[in-house]
């Protein structure tokens, strides 16, 4: 599909005029940085630790929720029985000490481009990221200097309900500043999708790994890309497709 007519179709469902960016709300892991693999290899690593072998796509597809949520859907799934906020609190711990031995993430090819043209443009750019850990959220300052500052973060500790729930998102405006028809989304995850999706934001899929890329349009993705660089490319053109395009209420 089109930028043009991915945006005159988003304009259509949403009965919105026209879409102007002013913000974009960027997911974290898998988008910025290729950290991925590592998250799904500590997680399995933390329930191999308790006995349970769990297939790693497991992880793509739980990708976007937060610590306490993963843990409980692996509970319920392997042990059939919830587990208590202290189990919580001790697996998570024990999840970012797994990550933070892992050989250190690489920044994704393409993101640093992407947020220089954002930030050249004058769009805002609000990270919105369902991780709480401090490996990385310590490293955006240094990775892409002059682009986040710790008010324009949202992670797991500002939100109640995590994706694929709309909040993250809409607090995600709510530090903007600007509307639902201001702003767009940048995720990696299906799980991210649906939750820009359900916050009425114009919402772009970058497919970094393993999962079938009909995940994200299936997750309310309104433009799918198949890589960050490939994206970084076709940026310019969705923001003129967004500036140029208006709904014309047919
Ligand atoms: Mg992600």
């Amino acid at each position: 599909m089109t930028p043009k007519l991915a945006v005159q179709k988003f304009l259509e469902r949403h009965n919105y005029i026209k879409v102007v960016p002013r913000a974009a709300l960027i997911d974290m892991d898998g988008t910025l940085y290729d950290s991925m693999p590592s998250h799904a290899r500590a997680w399995q690593q933390m329930m191999a630790e308790l006995g349970v072998d769990v297939p790693r796509e497991q992880f793509f597809m739980y990708e976007g929720r937060t610590g306490a949520s993963q843990i409980k859907l692996l509970f319920e799934k392997y042990f059939g029985v919830e587990p208590t906020e202290q189990q919580c609190a001790d697996l998570y711990r024990r999840k970012t000490e797994l990550f933070a031995e892992m050989p250190p993430v690489e920044v994704m090819p393409g993101a640093a481009e992407m947020l220089t043209f954002l930030k050249e443009i004058g769009v805002k750019c609000v990270l919105v990221t369902g991780s709480g850990q401090r490996t990385l959220l310590d490293r955006l300052q240094r990775d892409f200097p002059g682009i986040f500052t710790p008010d324009t973060i949202v992670s797991s500790r500002d939100v109640r309900h995590g994706k694929p729930h709309a909040e993250p998102y809409l607090k995600g405006l709510e530090v903007a500043g600007f509307r639902a028809d201001e702003a767009i989304v940048i995720e990696n995850a299906p799980l991210g999708v649906e939750a820009g999706h359900r916050a009425g934001i114009f919402t772009i899929g970058v497919n970094t790994g393993p999962i079938d890329p009909a995940a994200l349009a299936d997750a309310g993705a309104d433009l799918v890309y198949d890589s960050m660089t490939d994206f970084a490319e076709m940026l310019p053109l969705v923001v003129y497709s967004l500036l140029t395009t208006m709904n014309n209420f047919n």
